[in-house]
């Protein structure tokens, strides 16, 4: 960034649509896509005399959410009406929160070591959808009442690489203990972001603006920096920042002001009188916690310190719930840890390419058959080579390791065959031997090769690399 005087400050607001079956306040089905106008009832419609009832699950799920980002949770927080007019309302208020959210005062700590401060996270629903088609304009309601939480954070982002890391270290937490898909381009997570600069050093921050509804991360990224340059340039020139709504224009590439909804402040707040307050006690939060998995941050210290594996694989099994799950599954059956994990990131991981299936993880080999196969190797009955193809096997037709290999392939290789082997080896090979002795060192490989090739794949390279060496030094 070329404003070396000026310093960037960036807050976020990130809502996030629960993975609940049903609506916030009505059993209308949640969904994407579909018949428009075709999950609303009068309830989710606003009609009169219609009244919400709280979806449980939402509450849950929220809670969930707020644990897993070290929140403190009221024991009771209440509903408030929010109100503004804007056609994809029909009741012409949000039930949300305003003064006593669900929860509040998290964090989440990005990989510098930086803590970016959770302020609160609020439940509320969200609104319909507008259409714009030929100059007209459509509204579709299925998308009113579906559940949301709103993360808000501290203004604690100083750069634009701190917000993509957070907002994607975001959307895998939250997939990961199973409260939302996160889906950016569906909407599932959109990020307002707020946006100010200050003179370097200063104490006080800038005036901010807010572009609103952003739904990548690369656009969020490109819309802090352009605001970053525009708002340097206005303070630059002697001028102030006005603090105002924007929407960011994709293609051109720039903020717009908006004039919308947000340009009235004054929302006319005053608590819900048709729900009560969400009340939840100690035991009732102790239960919510019980149900979320161990977090992955956690788990990568487990996968590292106790299981040995490297920080890279342990990263590459977290990513995924489901993966992670089965391995944990085979550790607990089998002896051997990094063995496992490198079939389930090289061979398993490779045959999914989209993210779906990836999540999926649906493999044919059951935990439990792969834990057998990796003890067959670690007990040294075969070796790696018969492993990996007796895995393959295993892969397209579902049966166990046993279906493939015969006594005689599990019958090892004792030290003995070995010798022989290479002592073949080298009397078949008498030009690769006298270039090894004239000092290409690399000519042994193809020693080895030979002794491979021979014993079917059962011997062990790095054993028999040895024994050529010393047969050929003695
Ligand atoms: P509102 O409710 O009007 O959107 P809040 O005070 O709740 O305003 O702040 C919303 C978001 O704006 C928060 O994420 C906060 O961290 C961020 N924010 C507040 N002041 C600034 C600022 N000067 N620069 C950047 N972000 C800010
Ligand atoms: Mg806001
Ligand atoms: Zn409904």
């Amino acid at each position: 960034m070329k404003y070396k005087n000026y310093e960037l400050t960036v807050g976020l607001e990130t809502h996030i649509e629960l993975s609940t079956k049903t609506k916030m306040f009505c059993s209308c089905e949640v969904g994407f896509a579909g018949e428009p106008n075709s999950r609303c009832c009068p309830v989710c419609l606003g009609l009169p005399g219609s009244l919400p009832v709280i979806n449980r699950q939402a509450v849950e799920y929220a809670v969930m959410a707020g644990l897993a980002l070290s929140c403190k949770i009221n024991n009771s927080s209440y509903m408030d009406r929010k109100n503004y007019s804007y056609p994809d309302l029909p009741k012409a208020y949000q039930i949300s929160q305003f003064d006593v959210p669900l929860c509040y005062d998290g964090f989440m700590t990005l990989s510098t070591g930086k803590v970016i401060r959770i302020t609160r996270i609020h439940i509320e629903e969200d609104a319909g959808k507008l259409v714009h088609n030929k100059g007209e304009t459509l509204v579709d309601y299925n998308r009113c009442g579906v559940p949301l939480i709103e993360i808000v954070t501290e203004p604690d982002f100083s750069s634009s690489e701190e917000v993509r890391e957070y907002v994607e270290k975001l959307q895998h937490l939250m997939r990961y203990i199973g409260v939302s898909d996160c889906r950016m381009q569906e909407g599932s997570m959109r990020c307002d972001v707020n946006v100010s600069v200050k003179t370097a050093g200063c104490e006080t921050l800038g005036v901010r603006t807010e572009i609103k509804n952003m739904n990548s991360v690369a656009n969020m990224i490109r819309a802090i920096e352009y605001e970053y340059t525009r708002q340097s340039k206005v303070i630059e020139q002697g001028g102030m920042v006005t603090q105002e709504t924007m929407r960011f224009d994709e293609a051109k590439g720039v903020t717009i002001p908006m004039r919308s909804k947000e340009d009235a402040r004054d929302y006319r707040f005053f608590r819900e009188p048709d729900l009560l307050c969400v009340h939840l006690d100690d035991k009732e939060i102790e239960d919510i916690k019980e149900k979320i998995p161990m977090l992955p941050s956690d788990k990568i210290k487990v996968y590292t310190e106790e299981l040995g594996l490297s920080i890279t694989d342990a990263q590459h099994l977290v990513k995924y719930r489901r993966i992670s799950e089965y391995f944990d599954e085979v550790v607990r059956l089998s002896p051997c840890a990094i063995k496992a994990s490198k079939f389930i990131i090289g061979q398993m991981f490779s045959l999914f390419s989209t993210e779906a299936e990836k999540e999926a993880f649906s493999v044919k080999v059951s935990p439990s058959q792969l834990a057998e196969l990796v003890a067959l190797f670690c007990e040294g009955k075969i070796n790696s080579n018969l492993a990996k193809v007796t895995l393959d096997k295993m892969l397209l037709s579902g049966k166990g390791a046993m279906e493939f290999l015969s006594e005689e392939d599990m019958r090892g290789f004792t030290e003995e065959e070995l010798y022989i082997l290479c002592q073949k080896a080298i009397e078949q090979n008498p030009n690769v031997v006298s270039d090894y002795k004239g000092g290409k060192d690399k000519a042994i490989m193809a020693l080895v090769g030979f002794v491979m090739r021979e014993s079917k794949g059962k011997a062990n390279a790095d054993k028999a690399k040895e024994t050529l060496k010393k047969l050929m030094t003695d």
